[in-house]
């Protein structure tokens, strides 16, 4: 049988995520590897995700094993409009909201829901290279914006609408990650989200908000997310996940949106998995309910701000002065800029031999056309490894200069 005259066109326009391929080579265990988005899995609250699954085995064992609603369970959703009330000051109701298989699902589901082959989407360049992955196999057609150290350039983001315009096309919506950046780290200040807010309403099309990291933020405070800016006008999507705050292997997160706009995602929905894991929401509802959410984001800030401190201070003491990173207040990642001539792709084989690896920017460009710079995760490798590995790679950098 040639499967090959049979896939459909999506198969034919997936190609595998460079990272996730990459992942395979890294995992070999004399590599320090600064290339997952990984949470560092010794702060995986266990013991508590024992005693939990525990009690909701022993409550409630029929809700927990059955299918659940497409929506999500509501005892989980309650807790959430809960907290967006409380830490956002966002009013949503529980039909404002939908639980999704974590954020990448959600990503999936816009697209499908959103885009045919050929419709125009915008996002930051560079950026989250799944979001893009999900976006080209829905067939979209995707324009990079500019970015500066502030995320995406409303100027760039307007001219970029106004050629599309005038082309005839719709910008379907405009997808941004306006915390703590995957790939850059940077964070949109909350006088430019107004001004992006206003860009896309004057272009009829809305904002895609993509948050994995807002809550684990160092220093500073916190522009107001674009939904609370939107203030219930239905111009924003926001997407959250439990990925980077609890765990990532629940695979849980959820959608806030237009309740009739929330009513077509879970149509979408039910056609892809019916329902995500009953067992999971309830035992999220519960870490959510009984505060220990909140306290375990605590000690994934103290310990990450130390990695960043150690990231930042170690790069400054050894790479080159051409070399440039930028200094998130915030997430997991920093990215690193090599003079112009140099090729992050072409040096990556290099830097494994010496036994360090990361993810080639390139990627992240909706376009794939720059070369020099890379994506280092700081929330997984220990200290003693960023230490050791960054030594490594300063000198794979020295010498390829
Ligand atoms: N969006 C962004 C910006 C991400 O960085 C990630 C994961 N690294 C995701 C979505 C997907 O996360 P998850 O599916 O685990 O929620």
């Amino acid at each position: 049988m040639n499967y090959n005259k049979l896939f459909s066109q999506v198969v034919s326009r997936s190609k595998a995520s460079a990272i996730r391929e990459l992942l395979k080579v890294i995992a070999r265990p004399d590599i320090i590897s600064f290339a997952g988005g990984l949470p560092a899995p010794e702060l995986f609250p266990t013991h508590e995700i024992a005693n939990i699954m525990q009690d909701v085995l022993t409550k409630t064992p029929k809700q927990a094993l059955q299918y659940g609603t497409t929506e999500g369970q509501m005892e989980l959703r309650t807790e959430l409009v809960k907290l967006l009330k409380e830490t956002e000051n966002i009013d949503v109701t529980t039909d404002q909201m939908m639980v999704v298989s974590a954020s990448q699902q959600a990503l999936d589901m816009t697209a499908r829901l959103f885009v045919n082959p050929g419709d125009s989407i915008i996002t930051a360049c560079p950026t989250y290279l799944g979001a893009l992955q999900a976006f080209h196999v829905a067939g979209a057609d995707i324009t990079g914006a500019e970015s500066d150290a502030y995320g995406i350039l409303p100027e760039d983001l307007e001219a970029k609408l106004a050629a599309l315009k005038a082309q005839g096309k719709q910008c379907k919506f405009i997808y941004l990650v306006p915390d703590f950046q995957n790939p850059t780290g940077t964070t949109i200040p909350e006088d430019r989200r107004i001004q992006i807010l206003e860009i896309a309403q004057k272009y009829n099309t809305f904002i895609l908000e993509d948050s994995p990291y807002r809550q684990v933020r160092f220093e500073g405070t916190s522009p107001r997310t674009f939904y609370a800016l939107d203030n219930g006008r239905g111009n924003v999507i926001t997407m959250f996940t439990f990925s980077k705050v609890f765990v990532p292997g629940f695979r849980l997160g959820y959608i806030i949106g237009p309740e009739d706009v929330i009513r077509k995602y879970v149509i979408l929905k039910q056609a892809m998995d019916l329902c995500t894991s009953p067992i999971l929401q309830l035992a999220t509802g519960e870490y959510l309910r009984s505060g220990m959410l909140m306290q375990h984001v605590k000690e994934i800030i103290a310990a990450y701000r130390e990695k960043r401190d150690l990231m930042l201070e170690t790069l400054a003491k050894y790479m080159p002065k051409n070399v440039s990173w930028t200094r998130p207040e915030g997430g997991l990642f920093l990215w690193l800029t090599l003079p112009k001539h140099m090729n992050a792709t072409d040096l990556l084989p290099k830097a494994i031999e010496n036994k360090v690896a990361y993810v080639a920017g390139v990627d992240f460009y909706p376009q794939a056309n720059v070369f020099n710079d890379m994506r280092l995760n700081f929330s997984y490798p220990t200290k003693e490894q960023m230490v050791e590995g960054l030594k490594r790679l300063a000198q794979t950098i020295k010498d390829n200069l």
